[in-house]
């Protein structure tokens, strides 16, 4: 096992490891699994050898972000750890895993590329795109996604940008500012591609949006093509500062027919337009259901929980006798492991529901391109849909706020920039915005529960994930988990039944559909949305623990227990308002058996920590390193900065020098 997993450095968090009630490696093969491990061990030697992947605790300007960001973008394209990002979907989500962790900048700029742009043109185009997929493949072009317009970004279907049909050719017009398009990374300075949203126009009838391969620029000298216009968008926070998100507008040009991504419909030489799409809406959600690859991914519960729990072991602050060697490490503080916790469960269920979720969304993802049409892959569309419209707002929500949690954790030192925790908060900030603004996917997620539920007839659904709905979940007594389910499966119940029926005294009022969705969501179709998804990421993290062996089961139980406790107290409110339960013992229950359970798990939390902490060169955290020498990492980072005269120090002692001077 040493082999595949070094062993960890000796120091101040020895003791912490000497607790486990499990092998920390063991579990990391069997969550990783042995190849993903190798292949990411691999990765982790190439880019540790490579000095363009060096670095400090200190900000570069934005020139020089952009610059190192695309060197090491280039560099992780010549080490070739990818044939084919779409026969090596496993690898790749390990590539993605690593330089998210990384750096987020890194990981946006490659995924964009190699997978936002690649998975857009493979599902929704047909065989005459092969070439441009050829090219994306071997890396001959760059790609970006460009759908954001600067007066649309949610509502993608009043984007303004018009391809109109003209003479076997299609126009391309930005038709008033706030139709530019915006926001699409690595569209500033190196794209040459992009799959841009734009309306069809052919014989004046206005087809709504649809998605082209446009090329942007000439790869030899990187100008725009004609009738192009491309720009920065300025300076961004943290990692994002070295992401070109660019903005793009067009004045009369003109592109090939085939340029249309053309699966489901088309445009003849002719000009006859040719759709397979009952509506523009299914078209749109055909379209953009690629993006749901993206909305699955979070590290930042992950880092959060390395960097603050080493820490925690690592800090000792007040103790029962006075002298520093009385003191307390700061992890044995009960509020402190409520705190962190969890986090770190979180990290775990995230993880476990994930991989779970990437295996649905393969197999769905080769039966679209397969071309099959049927009513069951309609059905796991709308699902897949629906689960990853709630769970990456969840997921994103989460893990920004363990950032925010984390820092505060590691009191002062968290705020360095070389504890890392700031930085990260603000590098994972815009998840919570992009692939789809948190808030406005939620209600993807509703709408189509209310509308399942409504439908009557079978509520069960090809990943499995309504099948609860059949039941109507009452308290039970039993296991941690089966008692939180069953909280959750009424909770689900009663919000669609709330959501009806505020929808009902809402059309009784001759509100129009549009206001009805939007007046009911608050306490209620949006807390759907959260309760749904929670439910099944707890449920399918159960299910792995079900069948974990059992040198582990108890630790993740445990784990599994802390996400459900934590995340049903939040619902505590609606579920006694509603009247799933009276008095005080359910809700007694759920705090005290949370606060037991965190008390259990703090012998485990350190090694649980590193079956999931990225080697210390990737975390580059002074306080989350492995061995535990925070204060020796960061005395290390102060010493850099000893005595050095200040570049204004002339100014300062002539300004002190008259001060003096005009005293006398
Ligand atoms: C770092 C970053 C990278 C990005 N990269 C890309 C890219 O590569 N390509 C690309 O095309 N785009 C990209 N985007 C744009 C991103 O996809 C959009 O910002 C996102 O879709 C949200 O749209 P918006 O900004 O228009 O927000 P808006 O829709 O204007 O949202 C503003 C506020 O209004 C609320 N709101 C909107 N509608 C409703 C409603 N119906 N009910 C209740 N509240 C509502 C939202 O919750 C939010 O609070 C990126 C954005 C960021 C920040």
């Amino acid at each position: 096992m040493s082999d595949l997993i070094a062993d960890l450095p000796k120091g101040p968090l020895t003791p912490f490891r000497e607790t486990a009630t499990f092998d920390w490696k063991a579990l990391k093969v069997h969550l990783e699994g042995e190849e993903s491990i190798k292949f990411k061990n691999e990765v982790y030697a190439v880019l540790s050898r490579d000095p363009i992947f060096a670095r400090d605790f200190s900000r570069p300007s934005t020139d020089e972000y952009r610059e190192i960001n695309h060197k090491r973008w280039k560099a992780v394209l010549e080490h070739q750890f990818i044939d084919d990002f779409f026969a090596e979907l496993e690898r790749t989500q390990d590539l993605l895993e690593i330089l998210e962790t990384y750096d987020q900048g890194l990981s946006g700029r490659y995924a964009l590329h190699a997978n936002v742009f690649f998975s857009a043109i493979l599902t929704i185009g047909t065989e005459r795109h092969a070439e441009i997929l050829e090219k994306t493949r071997n890396n001959e072009i760059v790609g970006c996604f460009c759908l954001t317009e600067v007066s649309h970004g949610s509502n993608t279907a009043e984007i303004g940008t018009l391809a109109t049909f003209d003479k076997g050719e299609f126009v391309f017009t930005t038709p008033h500012d706030g139709a530019i398009k915006c926001w699409a990374g690595n569209l500033a300075q190196s794209a040459t591609h992009a799959v841009v949203f734009a309306r069809l126009i052919v014989g004046g009838k206005d087809h709504g949006p649809h998605a082209f391969a446009l090329q942007v620029r000439d790869p030899n000298n990187y100008r725009s093509l004609p009738g192009i216009t491309i720009g920065d968008m300025g300076t961004k926070p943290g990692v994002w500062d070295g992401v070109e998100n660019g903005w793009m507008s067009f004045s009369n040009h003109r592109a090939p027919l085939w340029t249309l991504l053309n699966k489901g419909c088309d445009v003849t030489e002719s000009g006859e337009y040719k759709s397979a799409y009952s509506s523009s809406r299914e078209r749109q959600s055909v379209s953009l259901g690629s993006l749901s690859a993206g909305r699955i991914g979070a590290n930042a519960c992950r880092l959060a929980a390395t960097i603050a729990i080493r820490y925690s072991c690592a800090r000792h602050q007040f103790g029962e006798k006075p002298g520093s060697d009385n003191e307390r490490a700061v992890i044995t503080y009960p509020l402190q492991r409520h705190r962190l916790f969890p986090i770190l469960a979180q990290a775990y269920v995230i993880r476990l529901y994930q991989s779970k979720l990437m295996n649905h969304f393969r197999e769905y993802m080769m039966r679209m391109v397969g071309g099959e049409k049927s009513p069951e892959l309609a059905e796991l569309s709308k699902e897949v849909h629906g689960l990853s419209s709630c769970t990456k707002p969840l997921a994103t929500w989460m893990g920004v706020a363990a950032l925010g949690e984390a820092r505060t954790c590691c009191g002062g030192h968290g705020f360095l920039q070389s504890s890392r925790l700031n930085n990260l908060r603000d590098d994972f900030d815009p998840s919570q915005t992009f692939e789809g603004e948190n808030n406005v996917l939620l209600q993807q997620t509703s709408n189509w529960l209310v509308a399942k539920k409504a439908a009557g007839g079978d509520l069960k659904s090809p990943m499995g994930t309504t099948d609860f709905l059949v039941d109507g979940g009452a308290l039970v007594d039993g296991p941690v988990v089966r008692r939180v389910l069953g909280a959750y499966t009424w909770l689900v119940h009663h919000l669609i039944a709330k959501t009806e029926m505020r929808h009902k005294e809402l059309k009784a009022q001759g509100k129009s559909s549009f206001d009805v969705k939007n007046e009911s969501q608050i306490y209620t179709a949006h807390t759907l949305s959260i309760a749904y998804g929670e439910r099944v990421m707890l449920s399918w993290a159960q299910a792995f623990v079900d069948d974990a062996p059992i040198a582990f089961k108890s630790v993740l139980q445990r784990l599994v227990n802390i996400f459900a406790l934590d995340r049903i107290e939040k619902h505590l409110s609606t579920l006694y308002i509603g009247g799933f339960c009276s008095g005080g013992s359910f809700g007694e229950w759920v705090r005290n058996t949370l606060i037991d359970e965190e008390t259990l798990l703090a012998p485990d939390a350190i090694s649980l920590v590193d079956v999931i902490a990225p080697p210390d060169f990737v975390l580059n955290s002074a306080l989350g390193s492995s061995d535990g020498r925070a204060y020796e990492h960061l005395m290390a980072e102060f010493r850099r900065h000893t005595d050095k005269r200040t570049p204004f120090w002339g100014d300062l002692a002539t300004f002190l020098h008259h001060k003096q001077q005009s005293k006398l």
